[in-house]
């Protein structure tokens, strides 16, 4: 990274300050400027038509601007939905989903270059973490998405690689820019933070009042199955989970989703269901069953259909709110993190 100002990771307070007394401006020049970066999704301090080039100038000398670019998009012509491959400034890769429903556009956004959480289904943990990326890089996956289809991003999951809460600051700081009024303005109850129960920064988190959905990635209902599936159920047991979950729906009073992907033989079976009702019960809590995609590092194989509608019924039957994932793009079919893990592969092998 250059040791230039990530002008693009600053919200509108800090850019207000950065203008009058880093660059010597007057103050409403922070507003153009920050519109150009977070509403017309400017991608070079060129295209700041209404500043002076000495601005300009002056701007590309002190500061960088981050910009993605589109390595490659994988689009599916089943459902529309697209994967990308970006490239972030210093050549890592990180992928980003954009999925089209009839309630408009979701984009599933990556928080970290790999990740260190190593979650045994999960193809983007396999070569650990690389690094964190910045909140510019994280808004910039919707930015690049929102420009190549020119069309308005409404929903965005926070559920691609990495653990946003391995990464808070830059997690937090993304959420607030994104829904920030003088920015791209995506409400807060449209963005869903998915984490594997990093359980302080689930409290520090409740603290800081947004209106995101929080999402728990679960997987299992005994923290021995946990720990099986998930090294980070070694540190942070169930019961710490689900309190924590309680004391963020205290401050919310957001309804709090649970994440469960069905793996074959190992926790799909009626008594896990029955398990996973009792387990969730007087939680205001909204269940998404996830089939789990194959990867071929593991041996992990998809629950049979009826199994997880089986699972789905039982589960209802204890009052919960149940949807089983749809999967899109099943024609460009790969597991999160697969895709990334591909392309380093097969660069490497040509080395
Ligand atoms: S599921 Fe999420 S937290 Fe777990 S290894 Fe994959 S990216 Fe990391």
């Amino acid at each position: 990274m250059s040791d230039k100002i990530d002008i693009k990771s600053m919200n509108y307070e800090e850019l207000e300050q950065f203008v009058v007394t880093g660059l010597n401006d007057k103050k409403f020049r922070a507003r153009q400027i920050y519109d150009w970066l977070h509403v017309k999704l400017a991608r070079s301090f060129d295209e700041m038509s209404n500043l002076s080039r000495a601005l300009r100038e002056k701007l590309a000398d002190q500061c960088e601007l981050t910009a993605l670019t589109v390595v490659k998009c994988y689009v599916s012509e089943i459902d529309g939905t697209r994967k990308y491959l970006l490239r972030l400034p210093d050549g890592n890769i990180i992928e980003s989903v954009l999925m089209k429903y009839k309630h408009g556009n979701s984009v599933c956004v990556s928080s970290q270059v790999g990740c260190r959480m190593g979650c045994r289904f999960c193809a983007s943990t396999l070569d650990g973490l690389a690094r964190n990326m910045t909140a510019s890089e994280v808004l910039d996956e919707i930015y690049v998405i929102q420009r190549d289809i020119n069309e308005r991003i409404s929903n965005v999951v926070i559920m691609g690689s990495g653990e946003p809460l391995d990464n808070y600051d830059n997690a937090v700081r993304f959420i607030k820019m994104l829904s920030d009024a003088n920015g791209l303005n995506i409400s807060q109850r449209n963005i869903t933070l998915s984490t594997c129960g990093i359980v302080p920064r689930i409290y520090d988190l409740a603290g800081e009042d947004l209106q995101i959905t929080l999402a728990i990635s679960l997987h299992a209902v005994t923290d021995e199955r946990r720990r099986e599936l998930m090294p980070i159920a070694n540190k942070y047991s169930i019961e710490e989970i689900l309190k924590a979950c309680r004391a963020y729906y205290g401050h919310n009073n957001r309804r709090l989703t649970f994440e469960y992907s069905l793996v074959k033989g190992v926790n799909d079976s009626e008594e896990d269901a029955r398990a996973l009702g009792r387990l969730l019960r007087g939680i205001n809590a909204h269940i998404n069953l996830i089939p789990v995609n194959p990867i071929k590092e593991r041996d992990f194989r998809q629950s049979e259909a009826n199994a997880v509608v089986n699972f789905k019924n039982k589960l209802e039957k204890y009052g919960e709110n149940v949807t089983i994932r749809r999967e899109m793009g099943r024609d460009i079919q790969a597991a999160c993190g697969q895709l990334r893990k591909n392309y380093i592969d097969a660069l490497e092998s040509e080395e």
